[in-house]
């Protein structure tokens, strides 16, 4: 072995939903049961020692993800379903391996059986590829030294990383600084929003953020505190995640208008999980500053 933390287990046993699965038009059509059992290989060490669910994995939500695959959209192949199910698993930071065991025990077999099952084991960084690609929105801002300067740096940072992509880059805005209460008033900031895809893991993206964040001179002394630059995770896909050091969606942004007019500006469709969709949460939040141009950062660039 290479010194690696033994992992734990974490079992869930007989997910069940109605699926469109398999080759036969009228498994297409009519549907039949499915079910799953997981097993998440995890460190819950640290977790059983402070007994904090955030420190583990959300086995509830891995739950829903399991359904959501069992009932989605059809696929031919139960080592399909299977291997979709893992995939979903693995997106969570935690979990280092999987095991998926899906069951079809109503396949139509022309002689008496009780079930068919199949199992799919997979680690994190398994040959199959990364990790699916998925889609995060990038908050920017800045308000000390060059800030259009740093913010169009950062994303070309970003974008120059194997896996990260900068898919849409939303107009610079200016907005008023927003201090607590009694603190020394700022220099406006300039904010942004981009959308990203990237196969990283969401903590590796966070990481990678930090790291351009010192590389602009940004240190942590004062939360909302002048910065020459900030990078926050204001979603992944659909994904929620409780942790202090990183919490999604973003637990501030729904409503933070210089978050939310941006990011409608380059996702007018999207919701934020838990709140609703972004337009209506911008419009509500009011009108966030002066826009000043579309025109700032060009990939490559
Ligand atoms: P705010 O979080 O209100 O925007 P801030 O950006 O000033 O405040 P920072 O000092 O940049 O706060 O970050 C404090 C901590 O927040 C970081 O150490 C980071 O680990 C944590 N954090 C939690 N969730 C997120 C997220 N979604 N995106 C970025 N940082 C996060
Ligand atoms: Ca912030
Ligand atoms: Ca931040």
């Amino acid at each position: 072995m290479t010194g690696q933390p033994a992992l734990d287990r974490i079992t869930l046993r007989g997910l069940r939903a109605r699926g469109f699965h398999g080759v036969l038009a009228a498994e297409r059509e009519l549907g039949q049961e499915f079910s799953a059992d997981v097993v998440l290989h995890v460190a819950t060490r640290e977790a059983a020692a402070g007994d904090d669910l955030t420190a583990t994995v959300n086995y509830a939500e891995v739950a829903k993800d399991v359904v959501a695959v069992l009932a989605g959209p059809p696929l031919d192949l139960i080592e399909t379903v299977a291997a979709r199910i893992a995939e979903q698993a693995l997106r969570r930071p935690r979990v280092a391996a999987v095991d998926v065991t899906v069951h079809k025990p109503q396949a139509p077999v022309p002689v008496p059986f009780t079930d068919v099952t199949v199992h799919v084991h997979r680690r994190r960084g398994d040959v199959g590829g990364p990790a699916a690609p998925y889609d995060v929105v990038l908050a920017l801002g800045a308000n000390l030294g060059d800030p259009r300067e740093s913010l169009a740096a950062a994303l070309t940072e970003l974008d120059r990383h194997p896996r990260v992509d900068v898919t849409a880059v939303s107009p610079l805005l200016r907005s008023a600084a927003v201090v607590r209460p009694g603190a020394r008033a700022q220099p406006d900031y300039l904010n942004a929003v981009a959308l990203l895809r990237t196969t990283l893991p969401p903590r590796e993206l966070l990481a990678l953020c930090q790291g351009v964040e010192l590389g602009h001179g940004r240190v942590r002394d004062e939360q909302w505190g002048p910065r020459p630059l900030d990078l926050d995770l204001v979603a992944a896909d659909d994904l929620t995640w409780q942790d202090p050091d990183l919490t999604l969606p973003h637990p501030r942004a729904h409503e933070r208008g210089f978050v939310l007019a941006p990011w409608a500006r380059v996702a007018p469709h999207a919701v934020l999980p838990g709140h609703g969709p972004v337009a209506e949460l911008a419009a509500r939040a009011g009108e966030p500053g002066e826009w000043l141009t579309d025109d700032w950062w060009e990939a490559g660039g």
